[in-house]
């Protein structure tokens, strides 16, 4: 499974780096009820040298399955001339990775995405750890951590709607009549689909209104499941379904550079 290649290559992150961020509950809580996420307004310094040990195989697992290649190259000469640094993978509005970055390398706005999904993660999942438990009310459909949009839902064990981040490894509540792509909070905008061969647990969440999907878990009857990130990159089949069906996802995986729309 290639998702394989680059979970073995997170295993080799140095685990004191970079270094958290300490905001306290206040300073986290005043960008928040500004409605910043916090990657806004902090500075991790992020090494490009330990970014490329991941971008590495990621980049070659990306060239094997025949995905933008002259751009990926593009995209390397640049890293290696400095041009081009970690924090050009940085969530923008609306977007993953800086224009900039787009610009210089003529990658998609996907393949740019899954760059950064593929090398970032250590990194800011570490960096954001110690304001976790700070997280209050956050009613925005970005993360309210590292800025970029839910790729995955768990429904938790009482039954509340959990939206997580594949970009930092953050998660944060929501309601479960709301789409987080438009904000629409009409249910009869709502579809919840499941695989034909019905597998207890996995359904799709769709919205007609801006035509937006994300996979979702019932943790109460898949108590043994893995984590968010794991689940949504372990069940293509039901990307497979939702693009079928119409739909898109924000947080592009390597089924959409696989088969571009
Ligand atoms: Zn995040
Ligand atoms: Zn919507």
């Amino acid at each position: 499974m290639p998702y394989e290649t680059i979970l073995t290559a997170w295993t080799q992150w140095p685990a004191d780096h970079p270094v958290p961020l300490r905001w306290g509950a206040d300073a986290c809580r005043r960008r928040w009820e500004r409605g910043v996420s916090l990657l806004a307004e902090a500075s991790p310094t992020i090494s490009p040298v330990e970014v490329e040990c991941l971008l590495g195989p990621l980049i070659d697992l990306l060239a094997g399955i025949g995905a933008e290649n002259e751009a990926l190259e593009r995209f390397a000469e640049a890293w290696d001339r400095g041009e081009l640094e970690p924090s050009a993978l940085f969530p923008g509005r609306g977007r993953i990775g800086v224009p900039s970055a787009q610009e210089k390398t003529g990658l998609s706005q996907d393949c740019l995405a899954v760059l950064a999904y593929g090398s970032l993660r250590p990194a800011l999942q570490g960096y954001f750890g110690e304001c976790r438990p700070h997280l209050g009310d956050w009613t925005l459909g970005v993360c309210p951590f590292c800025g970029a949009p839910p790729a995955f839902t768990d429904l938790l064990e009482d039954g509340r709607r959990q939206l997580a981040c594949h970009l930092c490894g953050g998660a944060w509540r929501s309601s479960r009549l709301w789409c987080p792509y438009c904000g629409s909070r009409n249910a009869q905008h709502f579809v919840r689909f499941v695989a034909e061969d019905k597998e207890e647990g996995y359904a799709i969440f769709a919205c007609q209104g801006c035509h937006g999907y994300l996979k979702e878990l019932d943790r109460r009857v898949r108590w043994n499941a893995g984590s968010a990130l794991v689940e949504d990159w372990g069940s293509p089949h039901l990307d497979l379904i939702a693009r079928q069906a119409g739909y898109w996802r924000a947080a592009p995986t390597l089924l959409q550079l696989e088969n571009p729309a």
